[in-house]
């Protein structure tokens, strides 16, 4: 007799629960800023990837108002039948001379860009090299495609060269990593991994969803930070949904890179194209980083002070180099409980455990942005120390 839908259900839901691993979402009750709502009470925000405020920001939302009138509701259609308007176009330009490269292309977030270009641009017989620790996007998107798939360790480029070694190709070689890794918070040592890669004549992808906005002058991105926005063996990939505040994603790089994932990247050809609001938000992040130098010198000063006091209290931040800043309870359980005192104290942190994070290095996950104030820092780190001494992690 087969399984009944309720059957299946419950049983999946009951082994979640064992585990330890159902999931029920935080729901906030106002806009996503540094100081929010959430179930019931008023909390200082350390949960959010909104890094420069511009989830709710006025001069993104005016942008958005006016788009919205001017253009519609809706794109119609899908970008090659009838839904490319001229905001895409001009917001695409606007993204590759920001980002210094030939061309760029924007699709819906940028789960579905690594889905779109790993998909779109490999085929069989090419090799593709994966840090460990890849975002699952990028996984997912290595599934589409009939490429011979390895993965190197984490952020190793003696790894990197043993793999490329070993696995020669006529095709294309491609070597993937974040920028930004999600859950540490370290960046990729990408100038050591583009050297290895051009020894073997590979090309390099790099997602920067959490580097973006926050890496580089300007917020341009690790890539540039690195000095590799110029070069035409470096594909940028990222997400328009953290740092720049609404949703998307976007691939940038070689001039010829737009023109081919037009034509093969199945989320472009088959997904209705953003709404002309959120083009409108993003156009004006995009103008907003460069007219105020403020929001990134304030995301730095607040990473920078808020690691500082972590130190002096005693925790272990995993020496993380970006506002992702973890902090370490061990099992997670502790973790969970951590977070849990922390929102009685109005601090909205999430806890991660395994399987996200390594069984011992179960944390919880802060990410810092331009718009916390001091005071927000203070108070979040003055209920980290009453936690932290309570479930002894600190002294
Ligand atoms: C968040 C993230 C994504 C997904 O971006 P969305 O726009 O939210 O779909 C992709 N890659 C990495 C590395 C990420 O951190």
């Amino acid at each position: 007799m087969s399984t009944s839908l309720s059957e299946r259900l419950s049983q999946e839901l009951g082994s979640l629960r064992e585990s330890g691993l159902l999931i029920h979402p935080r729901v906030l009750e106002r806009a996503n800023r540094a100081r929010t709502r959430v179930d019931g009470r008023e909390v200082i925000n350390l949960a959010s990837n909104n890094y420069l405020g511009f989830a709710d920001h006025p001069a993104l939302k005016a942008r958005a108002e006016q788009y919205l009138r001017e253009w519609g509701v809706g794109a119609g259609a899908v970008r090659t039948i009838a839904g490319t308007l001229k905001i895409h176009e001009d917001f695409e330009r606007q993204i590759a001379d920001f980002k210094h490269t030939g061309s760029a292309l924007v699709l819906h977030s940028g789960f579905t860009t690594n889905q779109g270009v790993l998909g779109g641009l490999l085929r069989e017989g090419d090799l593709v090299v994966s840090d460990e620790l890849n975002h699952a996007s990028i996984i997912d998107g290595l599934r589409l495609t009939k490429a011979t798939k390895k993965v190197f360790k984490h952020a190793d480029p003696e790894d990197l060269r043993r793999l490329l070694s070993e696995h020669d190709t006529d095709g294309l070689k491609l070597v993937v990593t974040d920028g930004v890794f999600s859950m540490d918070g370290d960046v990729a040592p990408l100038d050591r991994l583009v050297a290895v890669a051009r020894e073997f004549g590979a090309v390099t992808y790099v997602d920067d969803a959490h580097g973006s906005g926050v890496m580089g002058a300007q917020g341009r991105g690790t890539v540039h930070h690195f000095g590799f926005e110029y070069a035409d063996d470096v594909i940028q990939v990222g997400t328009l949904s953290k740092a720049w505040g609404g949703v998307g994603g976007y691939a940038a790089g070689h001039q010829n890179l737009r023109e081919l994932l037009i034509n093969r990247a199945r989320p472009y050809l088959f997904s209705t194209a953003q709404p002309p609001a959120v083009v409108g938000a993003l156009s004006a992040a995009l103008d907003e980083v460069q007219r105020d130098p403020s929001l990134m010198e304030r995301l730095w000063a607040n990473t920078r002070y808020f690691k500082a006091e972590l130190e002096g209290l005693g925790f272990d931040h995993m020496n993380s180099e970006t506002p992702i800043t973890p902090v370490v309870f061990g099992e997670a359980s502790a973790a969970f409980e951590a977070s849990r005192r922390l929102f009685d104290l109005g601090i909205f942190a999430v806890g991660l455990g395994f399987p996200t994070v390594p069984r011992n290095l179960a944390r919880i996950r802060n990410i810092v942005t331009a718009e916390h104030t001091r005071e927000d820092l203070d108070q979040a780190l003055s209920a980290y120390a009453q936690v932290g001494r309570a479930l002894g992690v600190i002294r």
